[in-house]
């Protein structure tokens, strides 16, 4: 799962990131300031991130690919 924080008090409310993100998975909220609609959609490409003049978006990709080692070679 991927996680989308959006700071509202850093952003200046252009639009950028919801014009940029292929999946519609931001949209404008009532104040013009981005939400996320729906999380499932996105893909974590971080486009939004990239673009975003005023770094008050951040795309935050949960890998789990722990690996367990059972032994440890000395
Ligand atoms: S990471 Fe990509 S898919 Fe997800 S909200 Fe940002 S631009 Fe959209
Ligand atoms: S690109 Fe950044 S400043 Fe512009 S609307 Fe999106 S979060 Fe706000």
């Amino acid at each position: 799962m991927t996680r989308v924080d959006i700071y509202r008090g850093w952003c200046k409310k252009c639009g950028i990131c919801i014009a940029f993100c292929p999946k519609e998975t931001l949209v404008a909220d009532k104040d013009s300031v981005p939400t996320i609609t729906d999380l499932e959609s996105c893909t974590g490409c971080r486009l939004c991130e990239m673009r975003c003049p005023d770094f008050a978006i951040v795309v935050t990709k949960d890998e789990k690919q722990k690996t367990k080692s059972g032994s440890a070679a000395g």
